[in-house]
């Protein structure tokens, strides 16, 4: 028997602790590690039975090769040795008639180890002279708005939750998907904190909050200026506080101008009273905490919304407290050498075509300049949750493309593959994690040698770059070497952090003190050394508004408690394998004629999937509600992902999966 320190890796706040027990080669207990210090021994539904995927049936346990039609999911097992010789004959092929930037990666947070999400792989498509991939499918708006404010992802430590006395919950839900907080939440509460939550849904969150403001889909950013603008004009912003760290503030002010009360309180659907009394309390009660989540940000205006929330909290001073401020993500707390890991200086062109990962629809239609020839995808299942379905899928279906998958189940995107290779789980490789939400650092050990022949992220790409003949030393690095590149122990933050010392102890907190203010009492690590109220330099080409049909209905697609994207769409104890649903209000069903339970065909220009309408009080009227996501193949061969479209956020490039607008009718 053998007993680990691991990390779960999936692409969550919470990147908990485990301790991971293994009997010979057979891992038979999976705990959450009742030591690390925020995380403290529970798990999530989802990966409490965690053995049920690790062993699912669907696991890819050696290479395939297709022998049916793309999409069929027909393949026959072959070695490693044949399987790579005919992968890197035809990639050296593909870029020597067209070059490398006809290979495009597409990944995103599969496995968020630092190791598993970008270090060899980065290195393989930099010395390959590859498309860059822009991963912006989940936070990229935020990121984008987060450093021209702070210039850098940094916000109070989540363990100074308890010592807020008021928290907004903007367009997050963590009992669904951040449920260490929950814990925090309720200490807060306990010490006479109140939790407001700002949502379109009624969710678990909402439902249990002191207030809910249920605020109608897309108004988050004239919620947020209406409020500054009332803040300004009746001279309720800390005049202290912003004269001496921010700059903007006239232009911020130009900027609020039109957001009228009146205005406001139309687009948003409040009452006159809710927004008097949401203004009352963030202007009067300390230490007050903005939390915003990642959902809020995937919408048409989503830059602008993290943009303005912050200035909102910054204009109430509301930084000055410990635990006070506005929390979207902790990433920038860690020091990450990511140039060391990735090695850029190893493209032979450094400014490759990009290609931003929610537009992979169009990158595959053959319509590129230089076509993409091959599509490498790992830690990612792009046929379900990219964003304009069918054109993902038309492309996928190119009888010219080389796809090649490295997966760990037989996902909707492998059944388009060419090849498919076994990728290992976290449990069974070496990583190091970050967090982005709190601030520990931690090693995960393997307890068992990846099952059947599969290998981690990093040894694919060491064998890939072998196949294809790219001899540079730094192609197979260990991943031992490889965490040394990583970790930045001269980092102030990271002083003392290094491999050795997370082998004797695998979980760290950076050095960086809980009272600690960000931005206060650390650096503003802007050009300036200002905190930006000036908004963003966004160009002359606004987003029009969409041309809504009368009887339309918004679509809000979020993650709920049984999911995270796609990771865990196959396994039957922890997503129901019954019919896609889509909750609707029981005013648009009578308006509708329908009924619970109804079968209906949920469409718009984009495409169409089939789902059963079930009544809700999650959704207000005028909006729909539909999990993401489940996978194609369970689902008759679509997704919600039908509906969503390729169009970009405001700034920063992030989706905008929650400005869809979608018709229902009886299938
Ligand atoms: S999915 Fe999130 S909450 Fe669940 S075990 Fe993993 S890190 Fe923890």
């Amino acid at each position: 028997m053998k007993t680990v320190h691991a990390v779960c890796p999936h692409d969550c706040y919470d990147t908990c602790g485990l301790t991971v027990t293994a009997d010979g080669d057979r891992i038979i207990r999976i705990a959450g590690d009742g030591e690390h210090p925020i995380t403290r021994g529970f798990l999530c539904f989802k990966v409490n039975h965690y053995e049920d995927r690790l062993y699912h049936p669907d696991r890819v346990l050696t290479p395939l090769r297709r022998v049916g039609p793309k999409g069929s999911g027909e393949f026959e097992p072959v070695s490693w040795d044949e399987a790579l010789a005919h992968v890197g004959a035809a990639l050296r092929a593909i870029v020597d008639e067209y070059g490398g930037e006809a290979v495009l990666p597409y990944s995103f947070s599969g496995n968020m180890g630092i190791l598993s999400e970008g270090s060899m792989d980065r290195r393989f498509f930099h010395a390959l002279g590859a498309s860059r991939l822009d991963r912006t499918i989940c936070t990229a708006a935020a990121g984008a708005a987060l450093r021209h404010v702070y210039g850098l992802q940094l916000g109070p430590d989540p363990e100074t939750l308890p010592r807020v006395r008021l928290v907004i919950l903007w367009g997050t839900n963590p009992m669904a998907t951040n449920i260490h907080e929950v814990p925090l939440l309720d200490t807060l509460r306990k010490n006479g904190g109140q939790i407001w939550c700002i949502d379109p849904l009624r969710t678990a969150t909402a439902a249990r909050s002191d207030r809910h403001v249920q605020l109608a889909p897309n108004s988050d950013y004239a919620l947020a200026m209406g409020l500054a603008r009332e803040i300004l004009r009746r001279g309720l912003y800390d005049k202290a506080f912003v004269s001496a760290k921010t700059t903007g503030l006239e232009a911020f002010q130009r900027a609020c101008e039109p957001w009228t009360k009146a205005r406001v309180i139309a687009e948003t659907g409040l009452l006159d009273a809710e927004f008097e009394s949401l203004l009352q309390a963030i202007v009067s009660v300390r230490p007050l905490l903005f939390r915003s989540g990642y959902g809020v940000q995937r919408q048409n205006d989503g830059a602008k919304v993290i943009w303005a929330v912050s200035c909102l909290s910054i204009l109430l001073g509301t930084l000055q407290d410990v635990g006070g401020g506005h929390l979207v993500g902790n990433g920038g707390a860690f020091g990450i050498r990511h140039d060391r890991l990735t090695r850029p200086d190893l493209m032979p062109n450094p400014r490759p075509r990009r290609v931003n990962m929610l537009t992979l629809g169009q990158a595959l239609s053959n319509r590129t300049r230089p076509p993409v020839k091959a599509l490498i995808v790992y830690n990612s299942n792009p046929a379900a949750t990219a964003p304009d379905q069918r054109a993902v899928l038309s492309g996928l279906q190119r009888g010219d493309l080389l796809t090649i998958v490295h997966e760990q189940m037989m996902t909707d995107t492998a059944r388009y593959a060419d090849w498919v290779f076994p990728a290992a789980m976290a449990m069974e490789t070496l990583d190091i994690h970050t967090s982005y939400w709190h601030r520990y650092v931690q090693l995960s050990v393997p307890a068992t040698r990846p099952l059947g022949e599969s290998v981690s992220n990093s040894e694919f790409f060491r064998r890939l770059a072998r196949a294809v003949g790219l001899d540079h030393p730094a192609l197979q690095a260990t991943d031992e070497e490889l965490i040394d590149d990583a970790i930045d122990s001269s980092h102030p933050w990271m002083s003392g952090i290094c491999r050795e010392s997370l082998e004797a102890r695998p979980v760290q907190k950076v050095r960086l003190a809980s009272d600690v203010r960000p931005f206060v009492d650390t650096p503003i690590p802007t050009a300036d050394g200002k905190l930006h109220l000036d908004p963003l330099p966004i160009g002359a080409d606004p987003i029009l508004g969409d041309v809504v049909p009368d009887d339309a209905l918004h679509l809000i697609s979020p993650s709920r408690r049984e999911s995270i994207k796609s990771s865990f769409g196959n396994i039957a104890t922890v997503v129901k394998q019954d019919e896609p649903e889509l909750l609707m209000h029981d005013v648009d069903l009578t308006r509708r004629g329908l009924t619970d339970g109804d079968a209906v065909v949920v469409f718009n220009a984009l495409g169409e999937t089939l789902m059963r309408v079930r009544a809700s009080d999650v959704p207000a009227p005028g909006t729909v509600v539909s999990y993401a996501v489940r996978w194609n193949e369970r689902g008759g061969g679509t997704n919600i992902n039908q509906l969503t479209s390729q169009r970009l956020s405001d700034y920063g490039g992030g989706g905008t999966f929650y400005s869809t607008w979608v018709r229902v009718r009886r299938a």
